[in-house]
């Protein structure tokens, strides 16, 4: 194997690199030479298959030599980065540092193995945006596991498989690499899934001979046709991927008997003109199905695979697919990003290839403040490794957006300046609402406008992709961190009042030490400014807040009942009860009625104040009212709670709650449970998915009402409960 590769990789690229590659071989056999792959071989044969790969899919010196060198920083035990590139040059260096885990050379530690994995696959992105052969030797890298993983324990091959589709399979199929992307999904899905891959695999092995056998007459009168139209040009039977199939018929929701492309037959030929003319000649002999071509040729996919498909009937009526390309799409199609090496002379330029990796950019523009890896990461497996449409611009260019994508994403995928000052959007020519579901073949123009100053706040609600809304959030918190802490604070007010709280209670400085923590927040102000960018919303703030307070609460509650059971009870009063249960000092005979205001409950402590004609009026001492009354302070009058049992008072009590089915019979049930008896109540829904109730019941005095109080705040949907 050693011999093959070297002579191999000096016949393509000279005497001088072939000692090179000679060297590294050497290199990597000394750094390995303690190690064995998991079936028992030397783990030398691991790199040097590796590196075989790369050669054959044509890639050049510097990346094939890092193919054989890529575990060695990782395995060896004192190898650095900077031996290599003393040994093999900044390239080669360069290479094998972008394959290398972070775990050995940076010496972190990580507190999970989630997070383990995501610093590596932020740092692998990073390296694969500088340089894109790095994700080539990473796929080679993963395709040569993949294919033998069949000796390792079932846990190393359900997380390797799973990595796999999560992330390998997906990369290959944004860099075009069709041929490894179908492999690394089928190896994965076999150990993901086996029932359901054994299961494919029977019946796709039964129906693929049975029509290969049908489709043979086919294929030999379509070579004949070929060579009558004299166009140059090779046809052969295509097997169907198992996992993509399998996809298909969960997606369609059909079984495998009704896909088309079960078997398809492919046409290479050398030039563009053969393929229309070898599509002539198909459509001509046989009948085409409607609404099944598909000219990928006059429009690429986004990952650049271009091809003419259509399915057409056989004379027996049963359908078949025939895709045509030429040799150049067909590299492309199965090598992806590697053709570029392969086709360097040809038609493919630099410029193709940083549109190819323009995506990662536009992630590492907009995340550039981002410092936490997860969501770095997050955000290329969402907006860029999942399921996309392709829309296009004005001018033809193909944009691709995932699924669910607005004009907004398009516009902040063109350029961020796009984005902030998008005022509306044209989708086939008619203008559109920017929360316009963009769908595959949309044409889409943004119109711009200075007088749209920036982005606005509830687009941070509209937009699919995490690329825009990081832009906007990261507008809203460079431009303008005054306006931002000044519109947070506001936004946390509104919450409170909302919620029937006051913020004086709840910011005790105590609770926003708390809540800061939490945030990774240095100051009150940095709190404020993110509500006001949208980075932390209000209500979650909020609820905290409450819920801090609430506890705190409960724990004096507790207290306070602990400490009054330590007590005698105290005394009753001695006082002769008026009919309301209040004794007016010195006037024991007066009218009392009580303030609407505040309705005082027995127990609360109240003063009284001495009316023009309708006797006293008694209020709570904390009754804000009281506060102008006191300017007249000779009508001011001492009362007295004076009760019997039998005294009752009416009380108003509000109840925050989560707004969902259930929730009023709980707080229904309670009351009942106490025996408490309500003569109103009402409940409105507010907009954040809470209902705010109201209640009046008759207590006996406030002891009773705090009992009511403390009995519903332990329900669980209920956020908080106060006295009117
Ligand atoms: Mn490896």
């Amino acid at each position: 194997m050693e011999e093959r590769l070297i002579a191999m990789f000096t016949e393509r690229f000279g005497e001088e690199q072939g000692k090179l590659m000679a060297e590294a071989i050497a290199f990597a056999s000394r750094v390995h030479c303690n190690q064995k792959r998991d079936d028992g071989t030397p783990f030398i044969t691991h790199p040097l298959t590796v590196a075989s790969y790369l050669l054959d899919m044509g890639m050049d010196a510097p990346t094939v030599i890092a193919g054989v060198l890529h575990d060695t920083v990782e395995d060896g035990d004192n190898v650095q980065i900077a031996d290599i590139e003393k040994m093999f040059g900044r390239e080669v260096a360069f290479l094998v540092d972008g394959v290398t885990k972070l775990t050995k050379s940076g010496k972190q530690t990580y507190v999970t193995k989630k997070q383990e994995q995501t610093e590596n696959l932020r740092k692998l992105f990073l390296a694969i945006a500088e340089d894109v052969r790095v994700v080539i030797i990473k796929l080679a890298d993963r395709l040569h596991n993949m294919r033998t993983i069949d000796v390792c324990t079932p846990a190393k091959q359900i997380k390797k498989s799973k990595e796999t589709i999560e992330v390998y399979a997906p990369l290959a199929h944004r860099f075009g690499m069709g041929a490894i992307r179908s492999e690394l999904e089928d190896l994965s899905f076999r150990y993901l899934m086996p029932e359901e891959y054994e299961n494919i695999k029977a019946q796709v092995d039964v129906q693929q001979k049975e029509r290969l056998e049908l489709l043979s007459s086919a294929m030999e009168k379509m070579k004949e046709l070929l060579k009558e139209a004299n166009i140059e040009g090779s046809v052969s039977g295509r097997p169907k991927h198992l996992y993509s199939s399998y996809r298909k018929m969960q997606r369609n929701n059909c079984t495998l008997h009704e896909l088309y492309d079960l078997i398809a037959i492919r046409i290479i030929v050398d030039t563009v003109t053969d393929c229309y003319a070898a599509l002539g000649v198909v459509h001509a002999t046989w009948k085409p199905l409607p609404g099944r071509f598909k000219d990928y040729i006059a429009m690429p996919k986004p990952n650049l695979y271009r091809s003419l498909h259509t399915t057409v009937m056989d004379e027996h009526g049963i359908p078949f697919e025939v895709q045509i390309r030429t040799k150049e799409m067909h590299a492309t199609a199965e090598y992806g990003i590697a053709a570029h090496w392969m086709y360097k002379e040809g038609r493919q330029s630099m410029t193709e290839l940083d549109r190819r990796t323009a995506w990662l950019r536009q992630v590492l523009e907009a995340d550039q403040d981002a410092e936490d890896s997860k969501e770095f990461v997050d955000n290329i497996l969402k907006d860029f490794l999942g399921e996309y449409v392709f829309v296009l611009t004005p001018k033809g260019e193909i944009i691709d957006l995932p699924v669910g994508s607005t004009p907004l994403d398009f516009a902040y995928r063109i350029h961020t300046k796009v984005g902030h000052h998008c005022q509306h959007a044209r989708v086939n020519g008619n203008v559109v609402r920017l929360d316009y579901k963009l769908k595959t073949n949309d044409v889409v123009e943004i119109i711009t406008s200075n007088s749209q100053p920036g982005p606005s706040r509830d687009w941070l609600s509209i937009v699919k992709t995490q690329t825009a809304k990081n832009k906007i959030r990261q507008w809203f918190k460079h431009e303008n961190r005054e306006e931002n802490i000044q519109r947070g604070r506001e936004m946390l007010e509104e919450a409170a009042k909302r919620h029937g709280q006051s913020l004086t209670i709840l910011m005790k400085p105590e609770y926003l030490a708390d809540v800061l923590k939490r945030h990774n927040f240095a100051t009150v102000e940095d709190l404020y400014s993110a509500i006001g960018f949208g980075g932390v919303s209000a209500g979650q703030v909020l609820h905290k807040l409450i819920d801090l307070h609430r506890k705190e609460e409960r724990l004096d509650e507790l207290k306070k009942r602990f400490e009054e059971s330590e007590q005698e009870l105290p005394k009753k009063p001695v006082h002769r009860a008026n009919p309301k249960g209040i004794y007016v000092h010195g006037d024991p005979g007066m009218a009392v009625f009580f303030g609407n205001c505040c309705n005082p409950l027995p127990g609360d402590p109240i003063v009284g104040y001495v009316t023009r004609g309708r006797g006293v009026s008694v209020h709570r001492a904390d009754c804000k009212n009281v506060q102008s009354l006191m300017q007249e302070a000779d009508r001011m009058i001492e009362v007295e709670w004076a009760l019997d049992e039998h005294t009752s008072f009416s009380a108003t009590i509000r109840v925050f709650i989560e707004d969902k089915p259930g929730s009023l019979m709980e707080v229904s049930k309670v009351l009942l449970s106490l025996n408490v008896n309500m003569t109103d109540l009402s409940s409105r829904s507010t907009d954040d998915g809470y209902a705010a109730m109201e209640i009046t019941c008759t207590v006996t005095g406030a002891e009773q009402l705090k009992m009511i109080i403390a009995n519903l705040k332990k329900i669980k949907q209920v956020i908080d409960v106060f006295r009117v």
